[in-house]
């Protein structure tokens, strides 16, 4: 029961009653001398022309232009500790606008509490963490699923609201906790059934069963084979590139017959796609081109006498030139390991060079769908509209997002674009993610937009409390033309 002192959060359906000086469930809010409060510092992003320069001032209406790509306010507000309105018929907590380039701009941010919502997460490996649909784990509870793998990376789908809400209380907060350190940039442990451990972290090297994967492939095994082709040509007689998903035999290559590649009566196990295309030479794993081979002569069966000589060259290799190794045919036409001639050690070395650093990205996707909305505008559905129109444009603590086509606001966002520790939780479970929504004021004043709620810009900043953070360089600047930067 609350007692006299205390006070009711409404920012969520949880409806903490919070007492003088404590915070309420999420940590988000609490009771200071008996105000309700966000705990949090509000985000403003400062624009830079380049690392290191000072802000841009404010743009007067008189000045010229200064030559930067973009003019317009130096400062965007986020919705990072903007707080939340719920249900969300209150406007948005703040509703900003600004003049760009000569146009009356509305920025309205508000932090939206998504239960729809997850990650999807791509792990540059080629090594088996599990077979698709697989349950991945987090403390040993289902969050999600291995879903189809990309070229090079291993792709995992997390959270949802099955996992949210569909299953057993923990289920869901393990599963809010899980997607909450991926997007604040934690590292975190994830387990796939009947597959491997690996550790993953927004923009960096995962870790494979406790072992640091360094670089992604350059290609599939087919794939290396035609760019790697003449630099063998000459220097060996046949090369195999292992591979789980296809291997690749030079001599029978495409690209080795257009070199002119004799046959050197190779056989491999698998199954044959096309020339010099093998599938399934071995069971999915974490050795050699992420299959479960440690012996690459295990793919292999016997040369065919008929074709095959005594003293022939064989160079195997994995898609990253980490495992590689050399033979030359006995007498009886069997493989004997010998050295890396020096002529081949530059080829090997070039796969490596050739294969990017292998990152884990964390997408955050989430539907801005429901009550959201109305706290932008009367009229929910001209949102949609005016976001698939491109006339408002989305953004997520300020970084770029993609829209899915079709109906509501569904949309993905690279956590890194994003300032650090932007997302929150309440214990529903259900993750808080900020959102902004920019446009034209006219375009506000014909959507049903709150226009009695709009605020300055400058009014905000006159508030110290606020944090300022430099926006990154890899993100487009917020506050230019929609046409320049399409609303998306
Ligand atoms: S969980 Fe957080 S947002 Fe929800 S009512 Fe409690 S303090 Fe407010």
């Amino acid at each position: 029961m609350p007692d006299g002192d205390s006070i009711r959060c409404d920012a969520c359906p949880v409806l903490c009653y919070i007492k003088p000086g404590r915070a309420g469930a999420c940590d988000r809010y609490g009771n200071r001398d008996g105000q309700l409060v966000r705990l949090d510092p509000h985000v403003v992003l400062d624009r830079t022309v380049a690392r290191g320069d000072s802000v841009v001032p404010f743009l007067e209406g008189e000045r010229e232009w200064d030559g930067n790509v973009v003019s317009g306010p130096s400062t965007f507000v986020t919705a990072i500790g903007a707080g939340t309105t719920y249900p969300d018929y209150k406007p948005a907590p703040f509703i900003i606008s600004s003049a760009v380039e000569g146009v009356d701009m509305v920025t309205v941010v508000t932090e939206g509490i998504f239960s729809y919502c997850g990650v999807k997460l791509k792990i540059d490996t080629d090594r088996y963490l599990g077979s698709e649909t697989n349950t991945v784990r987090a403390q040993g509870e289902p969050v999600g699923h291995v879903t189809t793998s990309e070229y090079g990376s291993q792709m995992l789908s997390l959270g949802g609201v099955r996992h949210l809400t569909g299953g057993t209380r923990h289920e869901g907060t393990v599963t809010c906790e899980t997607l909450l350190n991926l997007c604040n940039g934690k590292a975190v442990e994830l387990s796939i059934d009947n597959g491997a451990t690996v550790t993953v972290q927004a923009g960096k090297p995962p870790a494979v069963d406790g072992v640091q994967e360094e670089r992604m492939r350059v290609g599939c095994g087919s794939a290396t084979i035609g760019m790697f082709a003449k630099q063998w040509h000459n220097k060996v007689d046949e090369v195999v590139v292992v591979d789980d998903h296809i291997t690749g035999v030079l001599s029978q290559h495409q690209a080795g017959k257009l070199l002119g590649i004799p046959e050197t009566g190779i056989k491999m196990k698998g199954r044959r796609s096309t020339p010099g295309r093998y599938f399934q030479v071995a069971e999915p794993g974490t050795a050699w081109g992420g299959t479960n081979i440690q012996d690459p002569l295990s793919i292999l069966k016997d040369f065919n006498p008929k074709v095959a000589w005594p003293g022939l060259r064989l160079l195997m290799v994995s898609t990253t030139g980490e495992h590689y190794a050399y033979y030359e045919l006995d007498e009886a036409l069997h493989p004997v390991q010998k050295e890396l001639p020096g002529t081949l050690t530059e080829s090997v070395a070039r796969i490596k060079e050739n294969c990017e650093p292998a990152l884990c990205t964390v997408l955050f996707m989430g539907g801005a769908g429901g009550s959201l909305r109305a706290g932008v505008t009367e009229n929910p559905v001209r949102l949609t509209h005016s976001v698939r129109d491109a006339l408002t444009r989305l953004t997520c603590g300020g970084a770029p997002v993609y829209v899915w086509p079709g109906g509501g606001i569904t949309f993905m966002v690279d956590v890194t674009h994003m300032p650090e520790n932007a997302f929150g939780y309440v214990p529903t479970p259900a993750l808080v993610a900020p959102i902004e929504f920019t446009l034209k004021l006219s375009d506000y004043a014909s959507l049903g937009g709150y226009l009695d709620q709009v605020r300055s810009l400058d009014s905000i900043l006159s508030d110290e409390s606020r944090r300022h953070v430099m926006a990154t360089d890899n993100n487009p600047w917020l506050l230019s033309s929609t046409k320049r930067h399409g609303g998306r």
